[in-house]
């Protein structure tokens, strides 16, 4: 009874919301999110919906922080960039200590075509918060395959773009861009970015993310969301004023566009011809960049002991570790290890200078 009055008191001006209400309060307990990604949109993102009750949310990332995170990651503090910290690990701890209420799931991965089903599973909305379109493909194939709705965000410089992508009733994001933007495109390693045109792109997306769950019909195990008929994700859209729309913004130019996505793109790969060539994942390497002059390694799971390799490095550089990570550095690379084995070398884009250090230190 207690744990109850302070949960009421906890939501109590956001039940006070007509769009959420009590029982729209109860439908945002009972959710589950994954936001994809754990950097400024993901930390912005998953800020906000833990302080608004979401039940459940997955933070799925593969990255460590970093000194030049705290700029714009707001779940990041400088003893967690000290130790190097999993976002996930740090974020979930972050999120546990302002509402200890919900339940937040960290996942130290990179998510791929070969995990994606695991880490995604009864999940009911995603969340963007990536940093490139190839994981946003792999995650469009998925949504659009299961009819599970997601929102991508993005921001770079002083621009930010949000689309939701309702599948069956909106254009998806292969419909809007079929392929990837090529030539050189703009990162937040080459244009910088503003901190508030990520908390702005959070926001939208995350005001999005509320409609479209507290006018979901209330789940049970038998009738989970992926399940969800087409009919009831429209009946949603329409009662929610959901915005079916591309919006983007420059908080720096006041600059602003709407683009309608209300249409799916007749033969668009994905949602029209149900070709799934990212899930499908064949080809992709093992092998990639990761921006900031890295390259990550995830070539199979192979379950390091921390100890022992720590020991076995010791000579040949300076080692340090803690439950969640182990940093190698050795002139002029830092590697940084997982316990499945994936790391991430900085230092270099040479993937063949990566690879060759991971296999003389841990193996091939
Ligand atoms: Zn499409």
């Amino acid at each position: 009874m207690a744990q109850l009055a302070q949960a009421g008191d906890r939501y109590s001006r956001q039940i006070l919301f007509r769009g959420i209400g009590q029982e729209g309060q109860q439908k945002l307990a009972a959710a589950r999110v994954a936001i994809i990604g754990c950097g400024a949109t993901g930390s912005a993102l998953a800020g906000l919906l833990a302080r608004a009750g979401i039940g459940t949310l997955r933070i799925i990332d593969r990255d460590y922080v970093e000194p030049s995170n705290l700029q714009r990651q707001s779940l990041f503090d400088e003893q967690d960039a000290a130790e190097s910290l999993p976002k996930a690990i740090a974020a979930a701890r972050k999120l546990a200590a302002f509402n200890s209420q919900i339940v937040v799931e960290p996942k130290v991965e990179d998510l791929i075509p070969a995990n994606i089903e695991a880490l995604l599973e009864g999940i009911d909305l995603i969340l963007d918060g990536t940093d490139n379109f190839e994981t946003r493909y792999l995650i469009n194939d998925y949504a659009v395959d299961r009819f599970l709705p997601w929102i991508y965000s993005a921001a770079v410089g002083s621009y930010a773009v949000t689309l939701n992508v309702l599948p069956g009733q909106t254009a998806c994001l292969a419909c809007l861009f079929p392929d990837s933007p090529r030539g050189i495109v703009e990162t937040c390693e080459t244009s910088g970015i503003l901190n508030s045109a990520v908390n702005l792109v959070a926001s939208v997306a995350a005001t999005e993310a509320l409609k479209l769950l507290v006018s979901a019909p209330a789940s049970t195990p038998e009738t989970q969301s992926h399940e969800r008929s087409l009919a009831e994700l429209k009946r949603c859209a329409a009662q929610n004023h959901l915005r079916t729309t591309l919006l983007s913004f420059d908080v720096w130019s006041n600059e602003h566009a709407e683009i309608s996505a209300d249409r799916r793109r007749p033969g668009c790969r994905a949602c029209q011809e149900r070709d799934f060539i990212h899930l499908a994942g064949e080809g992709r390497p093992h092998i990639t960049l990761c921006g900031r002059n890295s390259v990550q390694i995830h070539e199979r799971q192979r379950p390091i002991d921390f100890a022992e390799m720590d020991r076995r490095l010791q000579p040949h550089g300076v080692v340090r570790h803690n439950d969640f990570v182990l940093k190698f550095w050795h002139d002029p690379y830092e590697m940084t290890l997982f316990p499945d084995g994936r790391a991430i070398i900085k230092g270099t884009t040479d993937t063949a200078a990566a690879r060759s250090l991971y296999a003389k230190y841990v193996g091939s």
